[in-house]
């Protein structure tokens, strides 16, 4: 096979060509400053407010909830660094409470560290082994100053889904603002932000399809969350700086596409994901899924290898023309055992060896059965060669 396989679409996804066709006009043609009176200008406008409407109505919120950023990483941290300046306000300058989970992604884990720095407490919520925040934890865990509760959607290592109604009801009880990181599922699986008592969303275009650099925050009505950018008048002046409007126009594209061909796609790659999971927990020795087998985004499949390191097998199956993470894509390069395996109790010498699989529109079925030779190749070379 000389193609290459990409199976790390929790690290990014190719910009669907319907996408990139849909940005182009706004890059040469349409290139006005939506700010401005005139009516070239005013095409831009139109562009972002068409793209906001489609936001919007996916996940079942009005369009002037959603607030256009630069990604998930900005998203988080307007709406964890806010929340607690918010409270902060609202209480004579008290400092603020943040419940959230040790398997947080890093745009969350070190906004709390350096709120924590500010003097703002943070409580990591225990989970159990499978990643699930452990419900009957939560209500001890308030504080009388807690201010908000941050739980992600989906995890982006082992691909957990969160009882996100369960806590979005518990959070609604106790009249706190509810902010979930939907970065991993949003676009993959059906979110309803007034049934599930989200109160704030963050979501990024490059995992659905979109383009990079683009993503939003979702804000309910009614939060009068600060600004995080400071500037002009954009976004209802809580997001300052003239709109990356091709990117804006791509991510509504992305959106569109993803909530039409959802239920399809869910089924095919849960079939194809089933399969090589299968086949690796059957013809593989000494290797453990992780994560959820049930609460699970459909496109994960992770596993540790005993006795190898997870790093130099996935350069390995680069050289069979394979792509895949050995964790998170954004802490690859570190030899530190993930802090989402540690959280979930994965002892170091089967954490050393992670692998995640995450599958997107174009992979098949030969491509996975290729797959599943080669990484039996690769962790018996390693094991036989001590490489671990
Ligand atoms: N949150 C989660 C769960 C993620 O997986 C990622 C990226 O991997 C982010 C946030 C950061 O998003 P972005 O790359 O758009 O900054």
């Amino acid at each position: 096979m000389s193609k290459m396989i990409y199976l790390d679409h929790a690290a990014t996804t190719k910009t669907l060509p319907e996408v990139a066709e849909a940005m182009e006009p706004y890059q040469e043609i349409y290139y006005g400053n939506p700010s401005t009176i005139y009516e070239f200008g005013e095409k831009s406008r139109e562009a972002i407010e068409h793209a906001r409407s489609v936001i919007a109505r996916s996940i079942h919120a009005r369009p002037e909830e959603v607030f256009f950023t630069s990604g998930g990483t900005e998203s988080d941290n307007w709406a964890l660094k806010e929340a607690v300046l918010l409270h902060e306000r609202l209480h004579g300058g008290r400092k603020g409470h943040i419940l959230t989970t040790p398997i947080e992604h890093h745009a969350i884990l070190n906004s709390c560290k350096e709120l924590e720095q500010m003097g703002c407490g943070v409580s990591y919520l225990k989970v159990d082994e499978s990643g699930r925040v452990l419900l009957n934890e939560v209500e001890g865990a308030l504080l009388e100053n807690t201010c908000l509760v941050s739980v992600m959607y989906a995890n982006n290592e082992i691909g957990t889904v969160e009882p996100i109604d369960e806590l979005g009801r518990m959070a609604k009880k106790h009249r706190l603002i509810f902010h979930t990181d939907a970065v991993q599922a949003y676009g993959h699986i059906p979110i309803h932000v007034q049934r599930e008592n989200i109160d704030m969303l963050s979501a990024s275009a490059h995992k659905f399809g979109g383009p990079k650099g683009v993503g939003f925050l979702y804000i309910r009505n009614g939060i009068k969350l600060p600004a995080f950018i400071h500037g002009g008048g954009q976004e209802s002046s809580r997001r300052a700086g003239t709109e990356n409007v091709p990117g804006i126009v791509g991510m509504g594209k992305a959106a569109e596409l993803a909530h039409q061909r959802m239920q399809a796609e869910r089924r095919r790659i849960k079939y194809l994901r089933d399969y090589l999971a299968y086949r690796i927990l059957q013809e593989i020795p000494d290797v453990m899924m992780t994560g959820n087998r049930k609460y699970r985004l459909q496109n994960n499949a992770s596993f540790c290898f005993k006795g190898i390191t997870g790093e130099a097998a996935a350069i390995l199956l680069d050289t069979q023309g394979i792509c895949v993470s050995s964790g998170s894509a954004c802490s690859t390069g570190s030899i530190e055992d993930s802090h989402v395996l540690k959280a979930v109790g994965v002892k170091s010498e089967w954490a050393q060896g992670a692998l995640r699989f995450t599958l997107g529109a174009e992979n098949t079925k030969e491509e996975m059965a290729y797959t599943v030779e080669k990484v039996k190749m690769v962790v018996q070379d390693m094991r036989g060669n001590g490489l671990g």
